[in-house]
């Protein structure tokens, strides 16, 4: 029944239905990870958008210009909605997961002071590394990192014993981007507040694939990118807690951020714009709404389940193939996981995998600390999405039987 939900689901897909691909193959698309195909809602929506009401927001007083401002901000009311904020005024828009964590970053290390400490982990995307690397050299904070063990899972004890009187921030994903592994926001939440330190979420992986709620995670700051959830590219956003939000200084200077402006200074405009510089991403936000409210209707606990169910079926298959190994063995994993076959380099075998069609991921993943941790100079990594079915999983298992048997020479 969820296999053929997933077929239902690829008939909202152009590209998926498209028929063969350039290699003369279907589109066997299993790199939703990296970015999500969009449904035709979505595209309709931003099309529309651009037929009927394109203008500049929040400055312009006639029709097409409130238009677009009732756009922008019905997509913001959207977010605050699907991720349970108290109010829109906790969404700021960014580019995505990558521009929330610069901004975090940014913003909230001009109030530390040197020695001041932040804990990651060693299975961060770079988003959730670079940045703070960034502060360190400007601010003099501490980073320090929880290992994960053999298995691919963060120790709970482990964070209990980083956490020092000077740790101000926590800042965790939530799924890992290469092993998959789902980390226990909801009980990492109150160790990180009953030491008096602050909890960011990176929900990349998570929103596109889970129900979240920033309440029940106990997340003072969230960060996703949309197009990993059937949104455009070039939208995503910051969630942080009103009081929060309201403590932190500007990040990026200019129009729309401020209050008034002389030649001697500015002030600064309210939440959410105090943290929005310039013209708005207006149609991917509209992208945005239409992709959370399509997200909704699929169900997204639906589509936690059926992606870990066809990555459980998939790694079975796949660790019976000879040469073939599937890294981790997460307590929970969702979606995703990544897989190397013996004598072949990971570059050769998703080369070897698109000419059938295939798409995956090969590399590090924009994850090299747990690359290297692993071991794994380059892997390939298979992700799944709603639209993925039984057939995309062994379309892949029979092609890489086949990598299997012709080993180097693949
Ligand atoms: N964090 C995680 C866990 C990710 O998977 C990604 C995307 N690969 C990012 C952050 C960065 O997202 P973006 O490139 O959209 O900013």
């Amino acid at each position: 029944a969820a296999d053929a939900k997933a077929q239902g689901i690829r008939e909202d897909f152009p590209i998926l239905t498209a028929g063969p691909t350039k290699q003369g193959a279907p589109l066997v698309y299993l790199d939703s990870a990296a970015t999500s195909q969009k449904p035709r809602v979505v595209i309709d929506a931003i099309v529309d958008y651009y037929e009927n009401t394109n203008a500049n927001v929040h400055r312009s007083i006639h029709r097409l210009g409130e238009e677009a401002t009732a756009a922008l901000e019905s997509g913001r009311a959207a977010v605050a909605d699907y991720i349970g904020a108290a109010s829109s005024r906790e969404i700021i828009f960014t580019r995505g997961t990558t521009e929330s964590f610069n901004l975090l970053a940014s913003s909230l290390c001009r109030r530390l002071e040197a020695g001041d400490e932040i804990i990651l982990s060693e299975m961060e995307h770079h988003a959730n590394i670079v940045p703070w690397h960034m502060a360190a050299q400007n601010y003099g904070v501490v980073l320090k990192f929880l290992p994960l063990n053999e298995a691919g899972d963060l120790e709970l004890s482990d964070l209990d014993r980083l956490l020092s009187p000077r740790t101000k921030l926590v800042s965790l994903t939530h799924i890992s981007n290469l092993l998959g592994t789902i980390n226990p926001i909801g009980q990492i939440a109150p160790m990180v507040h009953a030491r008096g330190a602050l909890l960011a979420v990176d929900a990349a992986q998570s929103l596109p694939h889970m129900p979240i709620d920033v309440k029940a995670l106990g997340a003072d700051f969230l960060a996703f990118s949309g197009h990993k959830a059937f949104a455009p590219m070039g939208i995503g956003c910051l969630y942080g807690r009103q009081e929060l939000l309201e403590s932190l200084p500007p990040w990026q200077g200019g129009g729309e951020m401020i209050s008034a402006v002389g030649l001697h200074g500015f002030s600064v405009n309210e939440l959410p714009w105090k943290f929005e510089a310039g013209t708005p991403h207006v149609e991917g936000v509209v992208g945005l709404e239409a992709a959370l409210d399509y997200m909704q209707r699929l169900d997204p606990a639906w589509i936690d389940t059926w992606t870990a169910s066809l990555a459980a079926y998939t790694i079975e298959r796949l660790e019976a193939i000879p040469g073939v190994t599937v890294h981790g063995a997460p307590r929970l994993r969702a979606g995703l996981f990544p897989f190397t076959l013996d004598g072949v380099h990971a570059h050769d075998l998703a080369a070897f995998l698109d000419r059938g069609g295939i798409a995956v991921r090969a590399g590090k993943h924009c994850a090299h600390p747990l690359s290297d941790k692993l071991g794994l100079l380059s892997s390939c990594r298979v992700s799944f999405h709603a639209y993925s079915t039984r057939a995309d999983a062994d379309a892949l298992i029979k092609r890489l039987t086949d990598a299997a048997r012709r080993g180097a020479i693949v």
